[in-house]
């Protein structure tokens, strides 16, 4: 039993091997612009890629719209206007730093759920965004040859930045692009006032970090299992083929919902392994997998897992 475990070690780092290698060769293969790598992903649907997370841009016949707006540690306005001249929405999934920290930017009005308002001021506070160059000076070297801070980075400049614009947005509310339409869906759980993207015409859902394969449910503007659990049920529901993370650099068939709503559904917590992050705070809090599953299945098909703490079981 021991050697096979040790196996499928070996074998889990020759993947996460491989995974990085592809990984950092499309990147390559991206447009860059700063310290962002652009890649088309369809037509007129673009992801802008920096320190692990995604930013979304989806241009219509006459409007544009960006969903998230990273870090921001460079110029996202240059980034977004090497790929289209025409008026702009900017809207982000949440309130968190590596999602909302670039707003700054923009002079356009930024669109934010009003129950992530407050928590997006104090990511983009000094003290947020200094947090923010320490992750990010802690994942340098992830993806070997790939910038992720500017070379002409200015941090006392970056630390002074504002939030943007906040404008509050809720359910139902539909951003019309001409040709393409996105409608907001709320998708509470990893943070109050997550929301999520809906484009009938392309049959896709962009969800930032409100739904994915290792869900952050144990900070403090997380919602209980509970809640999350409704968040599943609600996109299952939804009409689309291809549901797109932030985090993520595929876009999903809309089955791995299954694989999300049964770790949710059987979480064991006693089961789950010990997560530690500064961002908790000093609470037990475990990463807790489907049935059978470690970390080294992490890019296996049907991996899934939520890390969550004791207060948000229910
Ligand atoms: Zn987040
Ligand atoms: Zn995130």
């Amino acid at each position: 039993m021991a050697e096979t475990k040790e196996m499928s070690r070996e074998e889990g780092l020759k993947m996460y091997q491989a995974y990085v290698e592809r990984i950092v060769s499309d990147l390559n293969a991206c447009k860059k612009v700063g310290c962002y790598y652009i890649k088309e992903a369809g037509p007129g649907i673009y992801r802008i890629f920096n320190n692990g997370v995604h930013m979304d841009l989806i241009v219509g016949e006459e409007r544009a719209l960006l969903f998230d707006t990273g870090h921001g540690f460079g110029d996202l306005h240059e980034a977004v206007r090497a790929v289209t001249d025409l008026p702009l929405y900017v809207v982000n999934s949440h309130g968190h730093l590596d999602h909302a920290c670039g707003n700054c930017w923009f002079e356009e009005e930024v669109y934010i759920h009003p129950k992530d308002m407050e928590l997006c001021r104090q990511h983009n506070s000094p003290q947020g965004r200094k947090d923010g160059i320490g992750m990010a000076e802690e994942s340098a070297g992830r993806f070997p040859g790939i910038e992720t801070l500017p070379a002409d980075f200015d941090a006392e400049r970056y630390l002074q930045m504002g939030c943007g614009n906040l404008v509050p947005v809720e359910e139902g509310h539909v951003f019309d692009l001409g040709g393409r339409t996105l409608r907001v869906v709320e998708l509470p759980g990893h943070t109050k006032g997550s929301i999520g993207l809906l484009c009938p015409e392309e049959k896709l859902l962009y969800v930032g970090d409100a739904i994915n394969s290792g869900l952050w449910l144990f900070l403090e503007e997380s919602e209980p299992l509970s809640v999350y659990r409704e968040t599943l049920e609600k996109a299952n529901g939804i009409d689309f083929e291809r549901i797109v993370m932030a985090h993520d650099f595929e876009m999903r068939p809309k089955a791995v919902l299954q694989d999300y709503m049964d770790v949710a559904r059987h979480l064991d917590f006693e089961k789950g392994f010990p997560f530690s992050s500064p961002f908790c705070k000093g609470e037990d809090v475990r990463q807790c997998m489907r049935p059978g599953q470690t970390m080294a299945d992490f890019l296996s098909p049907g991996f899934a897992s939520i890390v969550i703490g004791r207060k948000q079981l229910d």
